[in-house]
């Protein structure tokens, strides 16, 4: 029997193994809208005071507290977005609607509910009392000029662009998102939308790791199908070191004949995973590798990428990039905490554990007497795409003898983000 050369590490280790490795990418600057859920790379301070102006609160009347009761004559009109033309003269009043700026010599405005408005003149509804100041929000009273608004290694969604719109911004800063290069290697691998030769099974790898990049926020790249060729894979690893931030195939890592990608990535730079004692997954493999030119040299001062080399069963892959690489490159993006979203979750049946290793075993959750119960989704077989269509989560199950009776708590990862309102 061969034996793997690569020890046997943890789940936990292997991702600090992993995050010791990435860094959050080089800033640049996006339209508004294209940095949703990206990380904003610097602070943001207010300019200029908001707002600019003193405003109205209310669509009503704009006049002077120490003229008490009395009725008012309205001398005009200040519209929201027009330059003020008026000053409110002792026993004046203007007509002002929401957002106008208030004329000088006004200091309160009036709602229009509470107020009489007759032959010209405008008088408060029966002695309210006016206070100066009152429905006008002051110079700089939403932001201060110079205030800190926004802080580098925020997450940028709809209320934190908007902010940056109000300050009259249209792009921000942000961490650049990594592009993620994928490919999948073997030679018994047919396109879907074409026919199937005899012993060929279709690609399902590839549109399953381009769809949870672009889910983890990076910029998917489609490298194609490699054959299990040593020219291919070589030619395949070159183009995708050159034109991704981070490379993720899978198939080839495990122990047999034609697994040469694991040797192949050794030769090319360090491989600091090979195992992990997770099921599913084990074959994880995780390497640096300097880029290289088209003649296959390495300059000095050429950037090291991450390779994740994912092991090719379509749940292995899965369940590994979900752990290992969507970190990595929420890592790149600039996110504190890269991991998946944790909840406890309740055993709806009981669960077998594995004696060997940790296992993610795939569950939907339901919500069921203020509890959230967890079901497995059927036969957990890593070759079984099925078990991860639907999940919910991966349900943490600790490495251990027997069985977990129904009504246990255990972690469960979500996959399903709707899980944590
Ligand atoms: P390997 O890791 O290359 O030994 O592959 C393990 C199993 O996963 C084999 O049954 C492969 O046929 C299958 N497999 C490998 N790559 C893919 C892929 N891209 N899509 C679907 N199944 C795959
Ligand atoms: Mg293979």
């Amino acid at each position: 029997m061969r034996e793997s050369p690569y020890p046997m590490v943890s789940v936990d280790d292997a991702l600090a193994s992993v995050l010791s490795r990435v860094a959050p990418l080089p800033a640049c600057e996006l339209p508004l809208l294209d940095a949703l859920g990206l990380v904003l790379a610097q602070d943001v301070q207010a300019t200029d005071d908001l707002p600019s102006f003193p405003a109205a609160v209310v669509d009503g009347f704009a006049l002077r507290a120490a003229d008490g009761s009395m009725a008012r004559r309205l001398v005009g009109e200040q519209m929201a977005g027009a330059p003020v033309g008026l000053v409110v003269e002792p026993g004046e009043a203007v007509r002002i609607t929401t957002g106008a700026p208030v004329p000088p010599g006004a200091d309160v405005v009036i709602k229009v509910e509470l107020s009489d408005e007759e032959n010209g003149n405008v008088t408060p509804v029966h002695g309210e009392t006016l206070a100066a100041g009152q429905n006008i929000r002051p110079i700089g009273s939403d932001i201060a000029a110079g205030e800190l608004v926004l802080r580098a290694g925020q997450v940028l969604g709809a209320a934190e662009l908007g902010m940056l719109a109000s300050l009259g911004r249209s792009r921000a800063t942000v961490h650049r998102r990594p592009v993620v290069g994928v490919f999948s290697t073997g030679d018994e691998l047919a396109e879907a939308g074409q026919p199937l030769g005899p012993g060929q099974i279709y690609d399902s790898n590839r549109a399953t790791l381009l769809a949870a990049a672009a889910q983890a926020g990076g910029q998917p790249l489609d490298l194609g199908v490699l054959r299990d060729r040593p020219g291919e894979l070589e030619r395949g690893l070159a183009t995708g070191l050159a034109s991704a931030d981070v490379l993720v195939t899978s198939g080839g890592v495990s122990m047999g004949e034609l697994d040469l990608l694991k040797p192949l990535l050794a030769s090319w730079g360090t491989v600091h995973l090979g195992r992990v004692r997770m099921k599913p997954g084990k074959p994880l493999t995780f390497a640096t590798l300097p880029v290289r030119d088209a003649d296959g040299h390495i300059a000095a001062e050429q950037p090291v990428r991450p390779v994740f080399a994912l092991p090719g069963n379509p749940v292995s892959s899965l369940v590994t990039f979900q752990l290992f690489v969507r970190p990595a490159i929420r890592r790149m993006l600039g996110v504190e905490h890269a991991g998946l979203p944790r909840i406890d979750a309740t055993l709806g049946h009981r669960f077998r554990l594995d004696p060997e290793r940790a296992e993610f075993h795939r569950v939907t959750l339901s919500r069921e007497n203020g509890q959230i119960i967890a079901r497995s989704t059927g036969s957990q077989a890593s070759s079984r795409l099925l078990s991860a269509a639907g999940a919910d989560g991966l349900l943490v199950l600790e490495q251990a003898d027997g069985l977990l009776p129904p009504g246990s708590q255990r972690p469960v990862l979500l996959l399903n983000s709707d899980w944590l309102v």
